[in-house]
């Protein structure tokens, strides 16, 4: 979040072109019998004044001319003796360059509405200061801060000023600040302090033009010098390059969005990085090959991460979100006089009973509450007693509390009865190992922007190609008929029948990609549990009680009761701690009153410690 903007003054928000400076390097330099062009004259532009004499003289042309007139190199008593030259013939003109440049007041006035702090940094002295403040001050411009290099004992592109102004304003992180200036020292000393460093193209000095010869030139000579001016800061290093300060609040708006301005600590869609974010900014066509073939290896990669039995199953995907999949996978799997048991303990496995409800499926729903596990005795009992039943679902991680269902012990049960076991393994699939074929599962459902890290768009079924193949004609909908999709999958080479989410596909592979190259999902899992061990300790210490006996806990998301003895609103905690950058979860259950933390996706050990940070903030404020 911007919250400061840094100007220079010279060329940026007074004195259109920069001209004061100039004609007096100029003259001083006359006055010596030494005539220095006007381009030699703006270069250092931007530094200390004293080092803009000695940059001068350094220019290799300027130290021969030197050389030749004095019969030897130029020392710093030279520098002293102009500078002191220099001085005085400055300070007298100096009142007639502070007109300030179009557009400041206003957009100053608009970026303080926003609570935008206005500091300054200069290439002037305090005493020169000290004229230039008291002109700009009557014509109407105050920025906050003021520092010079007298202040910090050292100017451009040293970052100290900037540093000064951060201090007094209270400006931090760096990233929090936005340096706009109009030479190439003023961007130095922006990427130096490690702030965006913005050049201004309209008035800078370096295309030192007046206003009125600005306002003469041609359109076209206007623009061919913008793109000049524009390459110089560029190569110089700048971050961004503006036309005129107008543009400078859609530039804040651009930079607030383009970083991450808090990260998602939530069941999905979670927290990404850049890369899987950057990928997206290309457009693919569904039809072509270069397309298609990602979806093959797509398809291949998801098998391997489920199985090391790769050629007894296949991967689909299907559109929508995880819940459409889920439908798709009840509604194309079981037979028309087929029967389904859903073991449920939480939201996500009753919405898969809905489902089988909606679909008109036989359905016999075993429910052991919001807080405790499977009951697999019940299991077997229900097994025994209904040999109707041709299916069982079970979810993984129950995101409603963050249980993590023991899979392994329902799935040998399931199948020493031969039903068709069905596994909502939505917010564990990538973080957690799992092995569909040694935990017998014929069809795993999970989604994108789960632990894979993807971006929300699409789910995918992980099946048992034998049981895969009895489904024919048995889905309930068309656009859900997973078996279709396979079909066309197979037959089209990667082809999904209508329109397939090209962006959140891309970014999905870059995804996988990463998984990948972080060491596979042992090695997310490994850093998932740190995450949540790291949490659940640390809100322990804060005096937090986690909902969920230890034992019970999945390393993906944590219910957590709301502090006792206080008056706690969690729309208030949760409102300052999105101020500091997180964004958790409300509750999900019926029984207590609890909030809830994931730690999936782009989340290091170091992010839930700034958690915890902030939520000791929040309690002790
Ligand atoms: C996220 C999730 C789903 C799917 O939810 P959608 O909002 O449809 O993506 C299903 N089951 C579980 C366990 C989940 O965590």
């Amino acid at each position: 979040m911007i919250k400061g903007v840094i100007f220079d003054w010279a060329g940026t928000t007074i004195d259109f072109g920069c001209f004061a400076p100039l004609n007096v390097f100029i003259e001083i330099f006359n006055n010596k019998g030494i005539a220095i062009t006007v381009q030699e004259a703006r270069e250092p532009m931007g530094m200390l004044k004293k080092d803009h004499v000695r940059a001068i003289l350094s220019m290799p042309r300027v130290s021969k001319l030197w050389a030749e007139k004095f019969n030897r190199e130029f020392n710093e008593n030279d520098v002293e003796e102009l500078y002191s030259d220099f001085e005085p013939a400055l300070m007298s003109i100096l009142p007639d360059y502070t007109d300030i440049i179009d557009g400041v007041l206003p957009i100053c006035a608009e970026l303080r509405s926003k609570g935008i702090k206005i500091g300054s940094t200069t290439g002037y002295t305090r005493k020169m200061m000290e004229v230039v403040t008291v002109e700009a001050a009557k014509k109407g411009y105050t920025p906050d801060c003021i520092v010079t290099a007298d202040d910090v004992g050292t100017g451009r592109p040293h970052p100290f000023m900037l540093y000064r102004n951060m201090q007094n304003l209270g400006l931090y992180p760096p990233k929090s600040v936005v340096k706009v200036g109009d030479t190439i020292t003023d961007i130095q000393e922006g990427l130096n302090a490690g702030v965006w460093s913005v050049g201004i193209i309209t008035g800078s000095s370096e295309m030192g033009l007046t206003e009125s010869e600005y306002r003469a030139l041609p359109e076209t000579e206007k623009i061919e010098l913008g793109k000049q001016v524009k390459k110089t800061f560029f190569d110089a290093g700048a971050d961004y390059v503006i036309n005129t300060i107008n543009e400078l609040p859609v530039l804040i708006d651009e930079i607030n969005d383009s970083q991450n301005q808090y990260l998602l600590l939530t069941p999905g869609p979670l927290t990404t990085t850049k890369s899987v974010k950057n990928v997206m900014l290309k457009d693919w066509c569904t039809w072509d090959n270069d397309y298609n073939s990602i979806i093959q290896k797509l398809r291949c990669d998801l098998v391997k991460l489920a199985t090391n039995k790769t050629s007894d199953y296949t991967a689909i995907l299907m559109q929508g979100s995880g819940t459409f999949t889920v439908e798709s996978v009840i509604g194309t799997t079981v037979e028309q006089n087929g029967t389904l048991l859903v073991i449920t303990n939480g939201a996500y496995g009753d919405r898969i009973a809905e489902i089988a409800k909606v679909l008109k499926i036989n359905t016999i729903v075993q429910d052991s509450g919001e807080v405790d596990p499977p009951d697999l005795v019940k299991l077997r009992e229900n097994l025994q007693i209904n040999p109707d039943i041709t299916h069982v679902a079970i979810v993984h991680c129950e995101t409603t509390t963050g249980m993590l269902n023991d899979i392994e012990a329902a799935g040998k049960i399931i199948k020493e009865y031969n039903k068709v076991f069905i596994v909502d393994a939505m917010s564990s699939f990538g973080g957690i190992p799992i092995d569909v074929s040694d935990l017998q599962i014929d069809f795993l459902v999970s989604s994108a922007n789960k632990c894979i890290q993807g971006v929300p768009g699409f789910g995918f079924i992980v099946a048992k190609t034998t049981e895969l193949k009895k489904c024919k004609d048995r889905s309930r909908s068309l656009s859900l008929n997973f078996y279709d999709q396979w079909q066309g999958m197979e037959s089209g080479s990667g082809k999904w029948r209508y329109t397939s989410p090209t962006h959140v596909v891309r970014a999905f592979c870059q995804a996988v990609l990463e998984l990948e190259q972080e060491g596979g999902i042992t090695a997310r899992y490994a850093r998932y549990k740190n995450n949540q061990k790291t949490l659940v300790n640390g809100m322990k210490h804060l005096g937090f009680k986690p909902l969920l006996p230890e034992s019970l806990h999945s390393p993906v998301i944590t219910s957590f009761y709301y502090p006792e003895n206080c008056n706690f609103s969690f729309i208030d905690f949760y409102n300052f701690l999105k101020g500091e950058g997180y964004v958790i979860y409300p509750g999900k259950i019926s029984k207590a009153q609890t909030f809830r933390i994931g730690n999936i996706g782009d989340i290091h050990e170091k992010n839930i410690w700034g958690l915890l940070s902030a939520i000791e903030v929040y309690l002790i404020r």
